[in-house]
């Protein structure tokens, strides 16, 4: 059984201007120990997604479908037995390290905290398990500062403190949302090969939001491709990047700079993703598309699958994305 399964996720948020559907139909599924890398530009879906799993959209979100975690819809539970499981099984990290941070209290105090309501731990306990963990992610001389305020620490140090802090309680399954994208290369690296580490180490399963191709390289066993809130591509990281089958997979793909071509200018994937609240008829991706056909403004691509559970949505062959 897998310990994520969701199925037709739908997240919609009434504004003025109309109706939202910033996350349209996806379905994927999760198994312990895997990563599962989601990719796509900003305003895609991809981090409404992860809201909708962790009870974290805006009031005006409205999710369907299902989400089922251990066999459990977690979509819209009790606020009591949904914080349980986020306290407990399912963690998340942010960007920006400062909003899961109490810049007033030192980080080993908001550590053992958790452990103490969370796991009923000794005073004592709390605080080996919580330097252990600050060792386990790499804090240098993790005893010192362990009475540290998060004010006095680098911002790839806090990236490393959020992480402790989201496998404190041992979480099957961590929700990872941009952890490195304000960080420099080198961090960057270092966050990644950190990951690897614990996902060995903890086997707990991980859904790693970003729009860098590369983090999903070093870290993933499966990608989904998102555009306009739907899956365009989805299946192992093998298949999908080195045998693309959507226009949309191929032109990120090709976007990623080649350190050893002489081509001077960067490719990029021409215009922007349109506005979710007038969407175009047929595909989503038709007007940067430089394949799309009469079809595709016609008719909105199915998500079919083939090679097993590998997903598309395109009016193309396979064959013809070359
Ligand atoms: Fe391009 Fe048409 Fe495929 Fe959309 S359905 S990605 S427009 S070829």
């Amino acid at each position: 059984m897998s310990l994520l399964a969701v199925n037709n996720l739908k997240v919609q948020f009434s504004t003025h201007d109309g109706v939202v559907t910033a996350v349209d139909d996806l379905t994927f599924s999760l198994s312990e120990g895997e990563t599962l890398g989601i990719v796509g530009e900003s305003g895609s879906g991809k981090s409404q997604m992860a809201f909708s799993l962790m009870g974290l959209l805006a009031k005006n979100g409205q999710v369907s479908g299902s989400a089922e975690f251990e066999g459990q819809n977690i979509l819209n539970l009790p606020p009591s037995t949904l914080n349980k499981i986020r306290a407990e099984k399912i963690a998340m990290i942010f960007q920006d390290p400062m909003t899961c941070l109490n810049p007033y209290m030192k980080i080993g105090k908001q550590l053992m905290e958790v452990l103490i309501l969370h796991k009923n731990m000794s005073k004592q306990e709390a605080k080996a398990e919580s330097i252990r963990l600050l060792d386990a992610v790499k804090i240098p001389e993790a005893k010192k500062r362990f009475d540290m305020y998060p004010h006095e620490f680098s911002g790839g140090m806090r990236q490393r403190v959020m992480i402790a802090m989201a496998l404190l309680c041992r979480p099957k399954l961590l929700i990872a949302d941009e952890p490195t994208t304000a960080l420099d290369v080198t961090v960057q690296a270092q966050i990644i090969t950190l990951l690897q580490e614990l996902k060995k180490e903890f086997n707990t399963a991980i859904i790693m939001i970003t729009h860098d191709l590369g983090v999903v390289a070093g870290l993933c066993d499966k990608v989904m491709v998102m555009y306009a809130g739907r899956t365009m591509e989805y299946g192992s990281v093998q298949d999908v990047f080195y045998k693309p089958t959507h226009p949309y997979t191929k032109g990120l793909l090709d976007s990623i700079p080649d350190l050893e071509s002489d081509q001077a200018e960067l490719r990029t994937i021409p215009g922007n993703p349109p506005n979710l609240l007038s969407l175009p008829k047929g595909c989503p991706f038709q007007e940067r598309c430089q394949h799309a056909v009469d079809l595709c403004r016609t008719e909105k691509p199915a998500l079919t699958s083939f090679n097993n559970y590998q997903q598309r949505a395109c009016h193309l062959k396979e064959e013809a994305v070359a």
